[in-house]
């Protein structure tokens, strides 16, 4: 017997339906590409979505077609998700980050059919239009005063290609299966995966990071999400933030300290999110200045591990709670997030930093277990770690044309990559990526737990630790260090810092002076680049 209620499919449309009606005029600000802060709001963005759909379609746009975006986070770039969502095309972000040829690579696999391209990834555009055969039509988000001259034939200003339609247009309806958006995997190690997001996907995703136990977002927030669209959806923020009717403050292209500062300020934000490094610089800005954090109330911190002394630093010094979180662009993001429980509720101090040293637990609609290599599931007792493996209705089934197979098993278990453990409450730790993990004689050391210790030195400004060959052990790790500027900590403040706070085989064998550590596109810490600038070091126990 089935049930008597509506079918009402679970379509991304609906989301900014419902912004413009309950929420009409709350307002989406943005800095701009062109420099100015400019103001909208959720009935104006609709409209101008609305409108987006209408000529999509008019130039032959149809169900199923992919269109990229190459932009930073702003008004413009949502209106143009929805718009491209609302006539049944595919939003494919895009991360400028990444080398060029990787970029056409990407826009080839997807055969996107147009871009829609901010004006500071223009000259990027040019050089990679010519390798991507499907590419026709270039949609800059500007208008004709800003317009620049291009070598593009198809290039047309934004505002006057909106301005061409009157918004006369009804959603399409289909499946909620259907195909809404698309992002690609770095691809730290061979080609870039696509992962193809459902309309249905979105909304349930969107539905379960805004509980209160996950990001926990009203309509009384005002959300800065610095994390881009283009890096795993901004966590779903594009969404969910319509969904719940927040206000939502866009940063555009300027994610250093004074930029993001000014923002949470002026416009009052109280939630934000991004990666460990915009908060480095964020903070570093803070101490310098010497500026409080008046309004905001909460940060979310993923992409990486949050190194304790961050969250010890918001929580202490600005009263801004912190939730640490972890997800990939394969489960839309989110996977868990360390709000607390009944159970570690009253826990203060240190033993409150312990806890959200871990990653957090799944929300309804996450699952997760640890298992070893021949797929037997591991207890929960927050010590013994294998092979996380997660499945639910916001996670992917496959990759685009079927790459990594053998990631997904027949049960609908996709394994991660990370290796993690659980502890009896359901929270769980990334111990490292499977293939950061440092082997020393047949044992594993997490290199994050190293870092995050080290980190926690007043002189050190960042830190990785990464595997170098030895030819007792195996590998053994080595600790490679960015010094806070004016300070000169030695390899054996460093070590006499950390000894006695991880096991002694786990100490670091040297600590390697670096100018910089280089990130990836997501700005995590990039081991591979690492590894190879360490090739050949020789470690003094070797
Ligand atoms: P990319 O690999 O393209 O940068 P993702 O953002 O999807 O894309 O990366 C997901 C990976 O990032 C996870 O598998 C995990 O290794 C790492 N990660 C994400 N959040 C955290 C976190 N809070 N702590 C540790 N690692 C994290």
């Amino acid at each position: 017997m089935l049930g008597l209620m509506q079918d009402w499919p679970l379509l991304c449309h609906k989301i900014i339906d419902s912004a413009a009606r309950q929420h009409g005029n709350r307002e989406i600000v943005s800095r701009s590409v062109e420099g100015p802060i400019v103001r909208t709001t959720y009935r104006d963005l609709r409209q101008r979505a609305l409108k987006v759909a209408q000529k999509l379609e008019r130039e032959g746009y149809a169900l199923g077609d992919r269109i990229a975006t190459m932009a930073w986070n702003s008004a413009r770039h949502l209106e143009a998700w929805f718009g491209i969502m609302g006539m049944g095309g595919v939003y494919h972000t895009l991360n400028p980050r990444l080398f060029p040829e990787q970029i056409a690579w990407i826009m080839n696999h997807a055969e996107d059919r147009a871009v829609f391209v901010d004006l500071t990834f223009l000259p990027l555009v040019e050089k990679l239009a010519p390798a991507v055969k499907s590419l026709k039509k270039v949609i800059v988000l500007t208008d004709a005063a800003h317009m620049p001259q291009t070598s593009l034939a198809n290039a047309v200003p934004y505002e006057e290609w909106l301005a061409e339609a009157d918004g006369d247009f009804a959603w399409k309806t289909f499946d909620e299966n259907t195909a809404a958006g698309m992002c690609y995997t770095s691809g730290t190690t061979g080609n870039p995966k696509g992962v193809l997001y459902s309309h249905r996907s979105n909304v349930i995703h969107a539905m379960m990071a805004a509980m209160p136990d996950a990001m926990g977002i009203s309509s009384r927030d005002v959300i800065l999400p610095v994390v881009p669209m283009f890096h795993a959806n901004a966590w779903g923020l594009g969404q969910s933030a319509p969904m719940i009717g927040a206000k939502l403050v866009m940063p555009g292209g300027k994610m250093d300290g004074a930029s993001i500062y000014e923002l949470l300020d002026t416009e009052k934000v109280t939630f934000t999110a991004a990666v460990p490094t915009v908060w480095l610089m964020l903070l570093q800005y803070l101490e310098e200045t010497g500026k409080p954090l008046t309004y905001l109330k909460k940060v979310v911190i993923g992409g990486s591990a949050c190194p304790r002394a961050m969250t010890k630093k918001f929580q202490d010094n600005y009263d801004v709670e912190v939730i640490h979180a972890w997800g990939m662009t394969e489960m839309s993001p989110l996977g868990s997030l360390c709000t607390m429980k009944p159970e570690y509720a009253g826990l203060t101090g240190d033993a409150r930093l312990d806890i959200q040293q871990k990653q957090g637990y799944a929300p309804f609609g996450v699952e997760m277990k640890v298992t070893d290599d021949n797929d037997n599931e591991l207890p929960w007792d927050g010590k013994t770690f294998g092979r996380l493996k997660v499945r639910g209705p916001a996670v992917a089934k496959a990759y685009y044309g079927g790459a990594g197979k053998d990631q997904f098993d027949e049960e609908g278990w996709f394994d991660t990559g990370d290796v993690a453990h659980i502890d009896p409450n359901g929270y769980m730790q990334i111990t490292d990526r499977a293939k950061d993990v440092i082997k020393s004689g047949g044992e594993w050391i997490s290199t994050i737990d190293l870092e995050n210790l080290a980190v926690g030195h007043p002189d050190i400004a960042e830190a990785a630790v990464i595997g170098v060959s030895h030819p007792k052990w195996d590998e053994r790790p080595l600790l490679v260090v960015v010094r806070k500027p004016g300070r000169e900590p030695s390899r054996e403040d460093i070590l006499a810092y950390m000894e006695g706070k991880v096991a002694k085989w786990w100490m670091p064998d040297d600590v390697a002076f670096v100018p910089e550590i280089p990130h990836t596109a997501t700005g995590k810490i990039q081991k591979t680049a690492l590894r190879e600038q360490f090739r050949d070091y020789r470690l003094p126990t070797a």
